[in-house]
C-alpha cells in the first residue's frame, strides 16, 4: 500500500489518518524526519497553526518539510494545514511562521468572532458532483493568489477556501470530519502520479 503520512505535532490527526487507511494507504503518523522519508505523501491536518509551527521548529521538523514541499512531495493542508502551506499569512500570532509552498496570502480566524464555525456545500469541479458538505472552524481565507495557483473553491466571490498549486492542495474546511473522501482520494491519486 501507499505510505502516506499525517503530520502528527498537534491537531486532528487520528481523523485523517483513519480516511487515508479505510482509501487503502498505508496511513502513518509522522513526527520525526526519517519517518517523512519514508512517505510519499503528507498530510498537515487542522488544529492550531501557530502551535504546529512551534512543535515542527522543536522537533527538528521545519526544515526537512520546507525540503520536501521544495522536493515536489504532495502535501494536503487543511485548515490550519493550509495556513501552514501558504506563503503569506495575515493576522498571525507574534513571530509565527509558516512552511510556504502555496503562492498565496491567507487570513487566519477569517469569519470572526461572532461565527467560529459553520457548514455550506461547496460546488467543486474537480471533485464533482454532488456538492462538498464543507465544515468550517475557525477557518482562515485565502485572500489572493499567485498566477500559478488554481482556484478550486470559493464562497462567493473573493473568499478563496479551496487551492492547488503542482503538488500541494489547501482547503479551509475539514473534508476528513464529514465522511465525504473524494478530497483525500484526490490528494492519494496526486500521490500516486507524483
Ligand atoms: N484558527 C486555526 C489556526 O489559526 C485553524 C483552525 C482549524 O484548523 N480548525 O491555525
Amino acid at each position: 500500500a501507499l505510505p502516506v503520512g499525517v503530520l502528527a505535532l498537534q491537531g486532528d490527526v487520528r481523523e485523517h489518518l483513519a480516511v487515508l487507511s479505510d482509501l487503502g494507504a498505508d496511513a502513518r503518523p509522522v513526527r520525526r524526519p526519517e519517518e517523512l522519508d519514508a512517505v510519499r505523501g503528507l498530510v498537515i491536518p487542522g488544529g492550531e497553526s501557530s502551535v504546529m509551527d512551534k512543535l515542527s521548529r522543536l522537533f527538528g521538523m521545519r526544515e526537512p518539510l520546507r525540503q520536501a514541499i521544495a522536493d515536489g512531495m504532495p502535501f494536503y493542508g487543511t485548515c490550519a494545514g493550509l495556513i501552514m502551506l501558504s506563503d503569506t499569512v495575515l493576522d498571525a500570532i507574534e513571530g509565527q511562521q509558516t512552511l510556504g509552498g502555496l503562492d498565496v496570502v491567507v487570513r487566519r480566524n477569517a469569519f470572526g468572532a461572532q461565527v467560529d464555525s459553520f457548514e455550506t456545500d461547496l460546488d467543486i469541479p474537480v471533485i464533482g458532483d454532488p456538492p462538498v458538505h464543507a465544515v468550517f472552524i475557525r477557518a482562515p481565507v485565502v485572500e489572493s493568489v499567485g498566477a500559478a495557483v488554481d482556484v478550486l473553491a470559493a464562497l462567493g466571490d473573493d473568499r478563496i477556501v479551496a487551492v492547488e498549486q503542482g503538488a500541494l492542495l489547501g482547503t479551509s474546511f475539514h473534508p476528513e470530519i464529514t465522511g465525504d473522501t473524494r478530497f483525500h482520494e484526490y490528494f492519494l491519486s496526486k500521490v500516486r502520479s507524483a
